[in-house]
């Protein structure tokens, strides 16, 4: 039985031939010689593949150079500790894709022998792989004939088919799905969609397309209409919140400080991180603090002098983060609504993966005016001298 033809224009033959000729051709020419594909394994297609759901190839390149070799084989993957497996992801961000990586691993080497499962309903069960990241695993690694939709080539087929409806409504995914389906090579999907992908990375970016050097340029509409940018059609973005946070860096008087890992429900989920949250409506940061180190640890704090002041944007807000010194003043730290917590030496922090935001705490730390704060505050708070002077912390 013929299947119905995709929705929308219909796809003339110079189309089919600019995608499925033009188009290889380019790639060929232009193609980056990033690792996975120089050297293309299950395994590797799979980090590569998760590393750049979130993140430009080129910023993933050195994570994943240092990832392979610090767990060149899906074994050693399943083997390690997490901490070890999100340090090697620290800086990446989206951290459940490390968390989903690592428990696949896992999975992979007791359900499946060690072997990297090729059938797509195996692959989609899999922690972190959905519908896209099985599709894509599956034609590039495995010669699959599924169509990716990702978000480099999502522009390019709603740029060329000039797409009116909005991304992401199901009008558009269907017609989206049915042109990837319609325009791929046939018996040659993985090279279809690896080409598309860099037309998208390279040639056909969000703002100024180069149209000019494009091989899709003599069929593509919105180029013919003038307005390439307009395409694909998006929701109008919301306001992006912003939230005032205050965190403790809590010290003992051996000079160690506090840190505590958070829970892998939540968000940075196994990272480490010095304890804290959200400023409540009325409340002063030093009450703040006080209040959620006694929630998440049951500890009662003497807040003291601000360290830094840390802005941060996350995908979907923005936050202030003011950290300041403090010390406790009864109880022993527990882990109530954190993992876990340890008390650590500030040329320790290394062993312990932190999120950006808290990065910038450590650095502060580090720094001359935070090594002078600390040591001062130690005196202070348990070297029996009466006053700080502290300058400009
Ligand atoms: S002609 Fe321009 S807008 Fe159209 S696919 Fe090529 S780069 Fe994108």
């Amino acid at each position: 039985m013929k299947s119905a033809p995709p929705p929308g224009p219909s796809l003339s033959p110079a189309l089919k031939r600019a995608f499925r000729v033009r188009l290889p051709a380019w790639f060929e020419k232009r193609r980056r010689p990033f690792p996975w594909r120089t050297r293309r394994t299950p395994y590797r297609v799979w980090i590569s593949e998760i590393m750049l759901q979130q993140t430009r190839a080129d910023q993933a390149l050195p994570y994943f150079r240092a990832f392979v070799r610090r767990f060149p084989t899906l074994r050693s993957l399943a083997a390690a500790p997490q901490r070890e497996v999100l340090l090697a992801w620290e800086g990446l961000g989206y951290y459940a894709r490390a968390r989903n990586l690592h428990q696949a691993a896992r999975i992979i080497a007791r359900r499946h022998g060690g072997r990297f499962p090729s059938d797509p309903a195996a692959l989609r069960a899999l922690p972190g792989i959905g519908e896209y990241t099985a599709a894509a695993i599956g034609s590039l690694a495995f010669g699959h004939e599924a169509p990716v939709l990702d978000g480099n080539v999502i522009r390019v087929l709603a740029r060329v088919m000039a797409l009116e409806d909005r991304i992401h409504t199901r009008a558009a995914t269907q017609k989206l799905a049915a042109w990837a389906e319609a325009l791929k090579i046939p018996g040659r999907a993985g090279l279809s969609n690896e080409a598309q992908m860099e037309l998208g990375a390279l040639c056909c970016t969000p703002r100024d397309p180069d149209c000019a050097a494009c091989p899709l340029g003599n069929v593509c509409r919105a180029r013919a209409g003038g307005k390439p940018e307009a395409y694909p059609v998006k929701k109008r973005r919301a306001p992006v919140p912003h939230k005032v946070v205050g965190a403790a860096v809590t010290l003992r008087r051996d000079g160690r400080i506090l840190v505590a890992q958070r829970k892998d429900s939540s968000m940075l989920g196994g990272l480490w991180e010095f304890p804290g949250g959200g400023l409540d409506p009325g409340e002063t940061m030093d009450q703040c603090i006080a209040r959620e180190l006694s929630e998440e640890m049951g500890v009662r704090l003497e807040v003291g002098p601000l360290l830094t002041i840390v802005h941060h944007a996350y995908s979907h807000f923005t936050i202030e983060l003011h950290a300041h010194w403090a010390r406790i003043r009864a109880g022993r730290p527990r882990a109530i609504h954190c993992a876990d917590f340890a008390w650590v030496r500030p040329g320790q922090f290394g062993r312990y993966p932190f999120s950006r935001a808290d990065h910038h705490i450590i650095e502060a730390l580090r720094a001359p005016a935070g090594r002078a704060a600390r040591k001062e505050l130690i005196s202070m708070w348990f070297g029996g001298k009466k006053k700080p002077v502290l300058k400009g912390v």
